[in-house]
């Protein structure tokens, strides 16, 4: 896993007793944990339905709290409106039935370079900060004789970025994923992406861009490496 983060300090954590002091310390870094989401194991025991109504009081509350009068006619529909938004698509891909299905295909033609889906569009959410990503992914694989539908390539994308991320994980969910389809280790992607937690609060650093990339399989190699990164016109050395 490569990462370049632009703009970002890391303060340390030691000397800190009280959870609440650790979150200060931590302050406005990303930090991940894992490769999978976490997610509590009774993630999936209530319906969308269920979550949706429970997540429209929840945001009435914090609207409330904030002030904001409810009866206004702007303001009114904005609780079922942001629930709807949460459950069933900016946070969909968190459920496992939007997985898109795995069609692959023989590789008639017996292709055997680099595939590259290059500029696939990305729209995520930094989980620090529920705060909008904002990208570009690039995606390559060499076939052993299984392909996938281009498509395909910015589906899994979608999926996996519809979820609260970091942009770590999201690489690396990707990669795996597509590892997975296409039963080879062959896979790379390279993720540009601007998280708006940097660009639009905080630092407000509006230039600064954040790559990251996971290179599996023939990728770990200097020169198969080179020759995606020159497809897709990047500088090298990462
Ligand atoms: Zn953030």
């Amino acid at each position: 896993m490569y990462i370049f983060v632009a703009c970002m300090t890391r303060n340390r954590m030691k000397n800190k007793s009280t959870i609440e002091e650790q979150f200060e310390a931590m302050g406005n870094d990303h930090v991940s944990s894992a490769e999978d989401t976490p997610l509590r194991k009774d993630a999936f025991v209530l319906s969308d339905t269920e979550k949706i109504a429970r997540i429209r009081e929840n945001i009435r509350e914090v609207m409330l709290t904030l002030g904001l009068d409810l009866d206004d006619d702007s303001l009114k529909g904005t609780p079922n409106r942001v629930a709807k938004m949460f459950v069933e698509e900016i946070f969909g891909g968190l459920h496992p039935d939007r997985r898109p299905k795995a069609s692959t295909f023989d590789n008639k033609y017996k292709y055997g370079e680099m595939l590259v889906e290059k500029n696939i569009t990305l729209y995520s959410t930094c989980e620090h900060h529920l705060l909008p990503i904002v990208g570009k992914a690039h995606v390559a694989y060499i076939s052993n004789g299984t392909v996938v539908g281009l498509s395909k390539m910015n589906r899994i994308v979608d999926y996996y970025a519809k979820r609260p991320q970091v942009q770590e994980r999201l690489n690396i969910q990707i990669v795996r994923e597509l590892q997975k389809v296409l039963g080879t280790k062959d896979v790379a992607c390279v993720i540009d992406a601007k998280h708006l937690c940097v660009n639009s609060r905080g630092i407000r650093d509006v230039e600064s861009s954040t790559i990251t990339a996971e290179y599996g399989g023939k990728f770990k190699e200097e020169s198969v490496r080179q020759e995606f990164l020159e497809y897709i016109n990047m500088e090298t050395n990462f």
